[in-house]
């Protein structure tokens, strides 16, 4: 996807601040952070949403879930964060590549907004 934010940072052709990557997934620093930790977890190939995976992508999302823990874990929030992931613009989804986002750092009220 030429003008895809998300592939564009996974395909270095746009900078990010990067924590992991590997052959299928990074991860990196959000640009405006939402809670002393926030990192975005994406898959390398595009996937449009959440909405958009099934059975076939299991492997992928063991991957990524293992790298959010990995993440959680190094910024020293393994005792509480949060994985969010917006589908769609009524959730508030603005970037049209899946990402996980996590969270965390600071008090989690729920229900989300
Ligand atoms: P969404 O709103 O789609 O759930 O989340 C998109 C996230 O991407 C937002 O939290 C936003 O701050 C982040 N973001 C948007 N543009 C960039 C960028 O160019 N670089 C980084 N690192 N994050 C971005
Ligand atoms: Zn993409």
């Amino acid at each position: 996807m030429d003008d895809c934010l998300f592939c564009k940072i996974a395909g270095k052709d746009l900078d990010a601040e990067i924590v992991h990557e590997s052959e299928s997934v990074v991860a990196f620093r959000d640009i405006n952070p939402a809670a002393p930790t926030h990192v975005l977890v994406v898959p390398r190939r595009h996937v449009g949403s959440a909405a958009e995976l099934g059975t076939s992508d299991g492997d992928l999302l063991g991957e990524m879930f293992e790298v959010m823990t990995d993440v959680a874990r190094s910024a020293g929030i393994e005792g509480g964060f949060r994985i969010v992931t917006n589908i769609g613009e009524d959730a508030g989804q603005s970037v049209h590549h899946l990402h996980f986002h996590v969270l965390g750092g600071r008090p989690m009220g729920w229900p989300p907004g």
